[in-house]
């Protein structure tokens, strides 16, 4: 890349921004382009930390003029790398914090530079709640864009099923207020469609009364019985109850005891949406399964389903997302010895019962199209260094494959840098042919491209 359009952006941007303009002189341009996945170093020409709506649009008219590759930047979780570019220009929206919470209406403006975990804490505080993820330092911008499963997701359906409105600046700079009734087609792109259509500048969720649930850890053995089980358990519980079931290799937690360290468990989280005196009786199939290793299920707000996190960990990982049809033992098997032959220092298989509220909207109401998935599954591993990795690859295919049953579908936001086969895996059917039209409408000339990209044809 030459320097005159990087000089050009650089003092254009400088000149015409209310945010900051970072380049790789200043003191914390490291830290501003660092993003959570370990394996990705790339190093931006400049971040701009744009303020408002008006910087949003000067920076992508900037990128337009001077064609310098442009990613978006919310909360840094992207696991291909897609929220930074080599000699681009990264547009962060960190900055874009407001935040305005109609209690009475059960409703919440946000700025998407939030993270779920601020979000969450933030409407938590009036009893309220919309569902992310299972992580508080995931951004708002890329886990609603991209659909949101998480520890509601049974209860009240993905994020985008209480996202009402938002606010995008599209590819040629205007500013879109888009809901069911404006802009409907782009409206139903954003809930699923990821980066591909504009930056997102602000959401409007719906919030559902929730003062308390009831869930945390529980930590059982791992065997083909108990994976069973506890699938099982999860696909009948009522809709109140959502669970990620993390089979792995135990991490050397200090409450449990050495021996189980590195041996196959599952670091089960559970969330049931209601208090205690009433989730005891959903919670118990889970804690018959086996005698627990620990049980920390416990009535909390549910800003306590997130755990603490380390902003300096970057895990090296590898990863591969799918769906499953059911879970049976030979299944459970199949995970339990794949996690005994692995040394990798993580390895996971990790299992997430759907159904409930996400099952009952269409599937062609969003961009989101697994509706019908019964089970969605990530496999993955830790490794250590460039020449771990293909081992760790290696196993992570095999698994993934050998796991493999009639569901070829992929979650987007768990996609790795897979490729276009595998981003149409995420699109099933019709959903990708209206994207590729929304595409060619919204963003032709593929400004977008630093995402999951949706293909225009040109
Ligand atoms: C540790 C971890 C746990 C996770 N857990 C869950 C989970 O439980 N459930 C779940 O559904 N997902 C989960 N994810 C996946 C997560 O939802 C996606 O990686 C998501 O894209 C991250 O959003 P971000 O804003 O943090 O990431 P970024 O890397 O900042 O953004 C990712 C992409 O989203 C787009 N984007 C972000 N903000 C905007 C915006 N304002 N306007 C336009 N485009 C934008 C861009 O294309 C960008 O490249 C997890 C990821 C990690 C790393």
């Amino acid at each position: 890349m030459s320097h005159g359009p990087i000089t050009d952006a650089t003092d254009t941007l400088r000149a015409r921004l209310t945010g900051r303009v970072v380049t790789p002189g200043d003191p914390d341009y490291d830290t501003l382009r660092t993003i959570v996945y370990g394996g990705v170093d790339r190093r931006p020409a400049l971040i701009a930390r744009v303020a408002d709506v008006a910087d949003v649009r000067t920076v992508i008219a900037t990128a337009r003029r001077t064609g310098l590759p442009l990613a978006v930047r919310c909360g840094g979780h992207s696991a291909a790398g897609h929220s930074s570019v080599a000699g681009g220009i990264v547009l962060d929206v960190r900055e874009l914090r407001m935040l305005d919470i109609d209690v009475r209406a059960r409703t919440a403006w946000a700025g998407t530079g939030l993270t779920a975990g601020e979000l969450t804490a933030a409407t938590a505080e009036h009893g309220l709640v919309v569902g992310f993820g299972d992580t508080a330092s995931v951004g708002i911008g890329g886990i609603t864009l991209g659909g949101g499963v998480g520890y509601l997701v049974r209860r009240f359906g993905l994020t985008i099923d209480d996202l009402l409105a938002a606010e995008v600046v599209t590819a040629d700079g205007e500013v879109l207020m888009t809901d069911a009734d404006h802009h409907p087609d782009l409206f139903w792109a954003i809930r699923g469609g990821g980066g591909n259509f504009g930056v997102a500048t602000r959401f409007r969720y719906r919030l559902h009364p929730l003062p308390v649930v009831t869930g945390g850890m529980l930590l059982l053995p791992a065997t083909a019985a108990t994976i069973e089980g506890f699938m099982a358990a999860a696909a009948a519980a009522p809709d109140e109850v959502s669970t990620i079931a993390n089979v792995m290799s135990c991490p050397p937690m200090p409450f449990v005891p050495a021996e189980l360290h590195d041996r196959p468990v599952i670091l089960a989280m559970i969330c049931a949406a209601a208090p205690e005196a009433v989730a005891t009786d959903m919670l118990a199939p889970f804690r018959a399964l086996a005698v627990p290793i620990t049980d920390m299920l416990a009535e909390m707000p549910v800003t306590g389903m997130y755990p603490p996190e380390d902003p300096d960990y970057h895990p090296l990982a590898v990863a591969r997302t799918m769906f499953l049809d059911h879970v049976d033992r030979a299944l459970g098997q199949r995970i339990v010895d794949a996690i005994e032959a692995s040394d990798a220092p993580m390895r996971v298989v990790q299992l997430r019962a759907l159904g409930g509220a996400m099952a009952r909207v269409a599937v062609d109401a969003t961009a989101f199209a697994h509706r019908d998935s019964e089970v969605m599954a990530n496999v993955a591993s830790f490794y250590v260094g460039e020449d771990d990795r293909p081992r760790r690859q290696a196993w992570v295919d095999e698994l993934a494959a050998a796991l493999h049953q009639t569901d070829d579908g992929a979650y987007v936001n768990f996609l790795t840098d897979d490729g276009p086969a595998r981003i149409r895996q995420a699109y099933p059917g019709a959903t990708f042919d209206r994207l590729v039209e929304l595409k060619r409408r919204y963003d032709p000339t593929n400004l977008f491209r630093s995402t999951e990209v949706i293909p225009t044809g040109v």
